[in-house]
């Protein structure tokens, strides 16, 4: 989409104070977005979601500014206004992300009170609060006209008891309609206590919710007199809200976010692909939270000094035979970076493993002279050897490790074949250990396997020291497989597959989910 804004310049040297909504990314605006696109350093707080840092330049500088309401900061108030002085006179597009709307309680003005001083340009884009997301996402409308017809967004942050609060909460509890409470956990039992004690009803409903509007939203329900001892039992800690007022009964006709299919669904999401994945968005449609462990990380070799001599005297082979879509890819990648294109190829037959490697191959412009009928290495060495191929020159740019079958077999029949590397699979490790803690930890409800290769991939890099551990850690965690194949690889080791549709795609694969987890709710030990 173009917006007028996409043609004018971002200015230099300006600090933009970004509301980033109240958790789920897709509640950022879209100005917040466009500027995070175009920044050159962000100072992020603890409560705006990191995944909005992907729409950030690789080349920003991200600053994390720390945590409110408790725990460590990072930064001071003076601190964080510093940095924000500091590279914006450096010249920098620097954007202040916030959690919520950026001047309801979140010190926005401070910052800018402070750049002002300092001369600074700025501007300020509101994000959704997370009142009135917590309010909606629970299934409460803060105002409503049988109801109430006022609200007032109020700070718990001090202790009402106390003489220094600045809230007159004697006026407050009968005066507004519904009440919504920011950083009010700790001091609850004094906040309903005051309310009660000013002639506020001690049946008028209650809400707290944690975490609004992300997969981990827990919400109870209660009055003014019985809820501290609910939050108390529910173990509720910040970030959280209070909702109090007669709209909270509202929740039970309107609640729609906790009542999705998945939600409360913690579920594993395996790939060996670099694409974005399609199950990862459907299974999140159905209100799943999905963490994705990408088994495989694909990366350019290091030495392209085969590859780059084929391609200088690509005229003397006979084929060029590509036994994956990384494959093609990444020959594309080196060719048009040798400042060649695909007119290279033009005297050069070429030969694909399967329907998506000649696709892929499409997209370069290039239409496969062979598909082999049986989409393997082996398929592929059979059909070639239907043709003639003693004498011939064969390129075979492939993963740096990879099976011999396709290159033995024709040189067996006499072809001078050359492996080119051209690409190389790396086992991301680096998350091994977060995966492991995951699981030590029953935070897990589910994994879904898309293919044998995802199983494999999977468990090597869990690293199980054996059979036991496996069950030990998988214990509670229930497995769904795309296919008969798929399923296979599971029980192959030693695991068993709860659930599998009868069609082979993502769609049925999410449907089995849904219905799966209907009859079976989360069973996880462990938020
Ligand atoms: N500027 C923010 C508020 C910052 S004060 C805004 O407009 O939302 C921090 C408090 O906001 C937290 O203690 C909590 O009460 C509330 N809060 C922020 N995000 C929340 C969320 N996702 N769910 C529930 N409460 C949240």
């Amino acid at each position: 989409m173009t917006t007028s804004q996409s043609s004018s310049p971002i200015p230099c040297g300006k600090v933009y104070l970004v509301g980033a909504g109240p958790g789920d990314p897709g509640l950022i605006t879209l100005r917040g977005k466009y500027l995070l696109e175009h920044a050159e350093v962000v100072v992020y707080d603890y409560l705006a979601n990191p995944k909005l840092l992907g729409y950030v330049p690789k080349d920003a500088k991200l600053i994390y500014a720390g945590k409110k309401g408790g725990g460590l900061h990072a930064f001071t108030q003076q601190g964080i206004n510093q940095l924000l002085i500091d590279h914006a006179k450096e010249g920098s597009m620097v954007v202040r992300l916030k959690g919520g709307d950026p001047f309801i309680f979140g010190r926005g003005a401070e910052e800018i009170e402070e750049l002002v001083r300092e001369g600074i340009d700025f501007e300020v884009v509101p994000g959704v609060t997370s009142a009135t997301a917590a309010a909606t996402y629970a299934g409460i409308p803060i105002t409503h006209r049988e109801y109430t017809a006022s609200v007032a967004f109020v700070t718990g942050h001090e202790d009402p008891t106390k003489k220094s609060s600045n809230i007159s909460w004697e006026k407050l509890a009968t005066g507004a309609g519904t009440i919504v409470v920011y950083m009010g956990i700790k001091t609850l039992p004094s906040i309903t206590k005051k309310l009660i004690e000013y002639g506020r009803s001690p049946d008028t409903p209650v809400a707290v919710v944690r975490w609004a509007s992300t997969p981990q939203q827990f919400s109870v329900e209660g009055t003014l007199a019985t809820i501290c001892e609910v939050v108390q039992k529910a173990d509720i800690k910040p970030p959280a809200l209070v909702i109090v007022g007669d709209v909270v009964k509202l929740r039970k006709t309107i609640d729609w976010f906790e009542r999705r299919p998945l939600f409360g669904q913690r579920i594993v999401v395996t790939r060996t692909r670099e694409q974005a994945s399609d199950l990862v968005v459907k299974l999140e449609e159905n209100g799943a939270e999905c963490l994705e462990y990408s088994t495989i990380h694909i990366e350019p070799v290091e030495d392209y000094t085969i590859l780059d001599q084929a391609l200088g005297e690509i005229d003397s082979y006979s084929w060029i035979l590509f036994t994956s879509l990384n494959a093609v890819t990444y020959f594309f990648k080196r060719l048009h970076e040798k400042g060649y294109d695909s007119r290279k190829l033009a005297a050069t037959k070429i030969a694909v493993v399967g329907r998506a490697t000649g696709e892929e191959l499409l997209k370069y412009g290039v239409r496969a002279d062979l598909i082999p009928e049986q989409f393997t290495g082996k398929g592929l060495a059979e059909a070639l050897l239907q043709t003639e191929v003693k004498g011939n020159r064969i390129l075979l740019p492939r993963a740096l490790k990879a099976t011999e079958i396709l290159p033995e077999a024709l040189t067996d029949a006499g072809a001078m074949v050359t492996i080119a590397p051209t690409y190389q699979n790396i086992p991301p490790q680096g998350r091994r250990e977060e995966l492991r803690d995951q699981l030590e930890a029953g935070s897990v409800d589910m994994i879904t396997f898309t293919s044998s290769s995802t199983v494999s991939n999977f468990l090597s890099m869990l690293g199980a020291a054996d059979g036991q551990e496996l069950q030990r850690l998988l214990n509670n965690v229930r497995i769904a497989a795309i296919g008969p194949i798929t399923a296979e690889t599971v029980r192959d080791n030693g695991l068993s597959v709860d659930i599998q549709p009868e069609r082979y795609t993502i769609d049925d694969m999410v449907q089995a989910i849904v219905c799966y987890a209907k009859d079976n709710p989360s069973q996880r030990t462990k938020g």
